[in-house]
């Protein structure tokens, strides 16, 4: 059965049977190679369809695209974290391409979807991001260039994470609070349940 879930009160999202089996067989592959796994959902909120698969360095350079139709979402996993939760960069790009980002964590039983909210964009209708979010980009892409020199010359310090973890925060509230969780239970024959 198809999946319905409403954001708030303009924003839902219907994931096709299709869809939905592709996020199953995305799991098992990325539990199997260890890699990130994802793809495109594509089409519209109410009529959509997986795009083509990508591992590991493919995901993180360029997803597979969805053709001619509309990129809608962006499913994929983390197989190094064990909760369903999008990293910074995950949240900086389901805004610049007004995406629903959808994320997998290793050990989690639930997919959890993410919304930007109204508030991060300066003309949502546009989809121009807001003065907060261009910020929070350009800290993020400094402190990456950063956080590699930390990665190869030794460990990164504390005050790296705590960098991280205050930008997570900021842009936490620009997405829609509470993550979509979609719960599956591996042994069911329709294994699709939505959380509240
Ligand atoms: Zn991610």
């Amino acid at each position: 059965m198809p999946l319905t879930y409403r954001f708030d009160k303009e924003g839902y999202l219907k994931l096709s049977d299709e869809v939905l089996d592709s996020i199953l067989e995305a799991i098992k592959k990325s539990r199997e190679t260890s890699k990130e796994t994802g793809f495109y959902i594509c089409g519209t909120r109410d009529k959509n369809f997986p795009g083509k698969m990508c591992i590991g360095i493919e995901c993180a350079i360029e997803p597979r695209d969805c053709h001619s139709s509309r990129k809608i979402s962006f499913f994929h996993t983390h197989p190094t974290q064990r909760v369903s939760e999008p990293s910074v960069a995950d949240i900086l790009f389901s805004i610049y391409n007004y995406l629903v980002m959808c994320v997998h964590g290793l050990e989690s039983a639930s997919v959890c979807c993410y919304k930007p909210k109204r508030e991060a964009y300066d003309s949502l209708a546009m989809r121009i991001p807001s003065e907060k979010v261009n910020n929070i980009w350009e800290r993020y892409m400094k402190w990456q260039v950063k956080f590699r020199e930390k990665t190869i010359a030794g460990e990164p310090t504390y005050a790296e994470w705590k960098e991280y973890k205050d930008m997570y925060k900021d842009l936490m509230e620009m997405v829609v609070e509470d993550c979509w969780k979609l719960k599956y239970v591996e042994s069911k024959r329709d294994p699709w349940e939505v959380e509240i």
